[in-house]
């Protein structure tokens, strides 16, 4: 069958599930499904020093069984089970973190009794985890990466309700084969186009023009669109042979910005350079010097934008792959795994449209 019409078969086939509305039933605890919860740290796992402190407190400091213990309505959505990857504030998830975490749901994911699985993380680099667990996963069954923007010591902590509507989700049947999804807030959005648009307020993962997958009431989740780019299982990204990821970096475009930061990168051994460049990915004549010297040195390099939205198309007066509509920290990872399987520009140029 072709490519098109299996994704229209199976887009079709989504829709008739979605449409038939999940009916909460009272199950017997043994006959729930089992959601293993995958703790890495950040917010949700944070204290601070009074229940008005919202910034500036300490990240990953509860362990995945208090976690779990601190929403005793768990129990009644699923079979969950903790287990601690990390505990750390996201913004040192390092890339041996990304590879343990892949694996461990792979194998997790791979055991008949496991429904699904949820993975706690701190919000500041979730979307990054989100995305390489979507193309990374091997399997069909939910993925839903969530945390908080409160620590759990706050008035209004969004911690516990996060983490109860991500198991909701990853417990659903319906939520199968959507790709890893990110669910806070009552949204359920995808991996692929749900980005983190504000420091600091609870409604701050959005879908920008894509939208959400779903929203969350009285913890059901009501599904009403798919994401059409391939994920998971339809990628060629395969976790279990590697032990280390290629050095990507992002360079910011700014006015006056010189080369030498393209030089740096190239000198510390990038493989891939994604431009987070000014507009639709425009770079300046000052930096096109630098960065065509390092696509002549084989670096792979991928123009985006620091907008937040929009396409990057071709443009005779800049160089680079052009990084579709994802945004930089997400073409990094793209890149990052396209480099483990290809050094050919046009397959990586295929894979960022694809993906
Ligand atoms: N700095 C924290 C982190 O990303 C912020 C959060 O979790 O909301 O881990």
């Amino acid at each position: 069958m072709s490519n098109y019409l299996h994704r229209l078969f199976s887009g079709l086939a989504l829709c008739l599930f979605a449409a038939a509305p999940a009916v909460a039933q009272s199950t017997s605890p043994a006959e729930l499904p089992h959601v293993a919860v995958l703790a890495t740290g950040g917010t949700i796992a944070g204290t601070a020093g009074s229940e008005t402190q919202t910034t500036g407190y300490k990240p990953g400091v509860l362990t995945a069984d208090a976690l779990l213990k601190s929403v005793p309505s768990l129990g009644k959505i699923a079979q969950v089970s903790g287990e601690q990857i990390s505990n750390v504030g996201s913004e040192n998830i390092t890339n041996d973190v990304l590879l343990k975490l892949a694996r461990r749901v792979n194998q997790l994911l791979a055991q008949p009794d496991i429904a699904g699985i949820v993975v706690t993380h701190g919000t500041d680099t979730l979307e990054e985890t989100a995305y390489f667990l979507d193309l990374v996963v091997k399997s069909d069954k939910p993925v839903v990466v969530t945390g908080s923007m409160r620590p759990s010591t706050a008035i209004g902590a969004d911690g516990p309700s996060n983490l109860l509507q991500a198991v909701t989700v990853a417990a659903s049947p319906q939520a199968r084969g959507r790709g890893v999804m990110i669910a806070l807030n009552d949204r359920i959005g995808s991996a692929r186009f749900t980005t983190k648009t504000n420091g600091t307020t609870l409604d701050t993962f959005k879908g920008n023009d894509a939208g959400y997958l779903g929203t969350l009431v009285d913890e059901l989740p009501h599904f009403e669109t798919s994401v059409l780019k391939h994920h998971t299982t339809a990628t060629p990204f395969d976790v279990s042979k590697l032990d280390s990821l290629p050095e990507v970096d992002i360079v910011y475009g700014y006015q006056n910005d010189g080369g030498f930061m393209y030089d740096a990168a190239v000198a510390h051994g990038a493989k891939g350079i994604v431009v987070a460049g000014v507009g639709a990915g425009s770079e300046s004549l000052l930096t096109l010097p630098s960065i065509k010297k390092a696509i002549s040195r084989g670096v792979i390099v991928v123009r985006s934008s620091r907008t937040g939205g929009g396409f990057i198309t071709e443009d005779p007066a800049y160089v680079g792959l052009l990084g579709d509509d994802l945004n930089p920290q997400k073409a990094r990872i793209l890149l990052m795994l396209a480099l483990t399987v290809t050094k050919d520009p046009s397959t990586i140029q295929a894979m960022l449209h694809e993906f």
